[in-house]
């Protein structure tokens, strides 16, 4: 058996909260192996995106680790979890987080060529990737001249653009409507698999979910099955 990509072991987040302390995630564990696509089903409010930021090396656990493919990665100093980031993990935001003032190729170009790649190879990648997005025609257009599903599909392709083991996705669906919104996922889902990833995909929409390989949702800071 595979070891898994991600693995979250007694991870807890406290935020304080105006002389309180908030208490979003007390003893969350979850393991996801290559190629499995897990959805992540909770109410608003409950930890998905600290969950997602947690896992991404956003932020650090306050107790616990986070492992990504095998090394313990959650507690490591901020350069040594950039680079992890920027080697292993694409990261999808509910609202793109496109550089306005970059082309969509450029968009899917910079992180590459952070990375280390040439200014060549990562133009062949991005254009292969937005190909892939049906976007060629749209490659040299800046994100405000492209519709929320373009730019959505812009944003999964830069996040694939380093070719990352883990796909992390923070609703990113929920700012389209629904018949985009269902479009862009099957997109994601396909490329996801084509890539071979992991991912770990919240969501709002059950029937988005149930076409993941599993469900999970948080309850009292914990990551229980749906
Ligand atoms: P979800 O993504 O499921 O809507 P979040 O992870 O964004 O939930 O937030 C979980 C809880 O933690 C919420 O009550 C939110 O207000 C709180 N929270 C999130 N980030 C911070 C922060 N930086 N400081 C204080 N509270 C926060
Ligand atoms: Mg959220």
């Amino acid at each position: 058996m595979s070891s898994p990509v991600l693995e979250l072991r007694g991870v807890a987040r406290r935020y304080a909260a105006g002389g309180a302390t908030l208490t979003v995630l007390k003893d969350a564990n979850l393991t996801l192996f290559p190629g499995e696509i897990v959805a992540l089903v909770a109410p608003s409010g409950t930890g998905k995106s600290t969950l997602l930021h947690l896992a991404g090396l956003l932020e650090r656990p306050d107790a616990g680790e986070v492992f990504i493919n095998g090394t313990p990665a959650g507690t490591q100093g901020d350069e040594a979890r950039t680079r992890l980031r920027r080697d292993t993990i694409g990261f999808v935001y509910q609202f793109h987080h496109l550089l306005p003032e970059f082309t969509a190729l450029e968009n899917v170009v910079l992180p590459q060529m952070a990375a280390g790649a040439s200014k060549r190879d990562a133009e062949a990648r991005a254009r292969d990737l937005l190909g892939r997005f049906g976007l060629q025609a749209r490659a040299d257009h800046q994100p405000g001249k492209l519709s929320g599903g373009e730019q959505q599909r812009v944003a999964i392709s830069r996040a694939l653009a380093n070719k990352p083991r883990l796909l992390l996705a923070d609703e990113p669906t929920g700012n389209l409507d629904v018949g985009t919104s269902g479009l862009v996922f099957d997109e994601l889902l396909a490329q996801t698999r084509a890539e071979g990833l992991a991912a770990l995909i919240a969501t709002h929409n059950p029937e988005l979910a149930a076409r993941m390989d599993r469900v999970v949702t948080l309850r009292d800071g914990a990551v229980v099955p749906a």
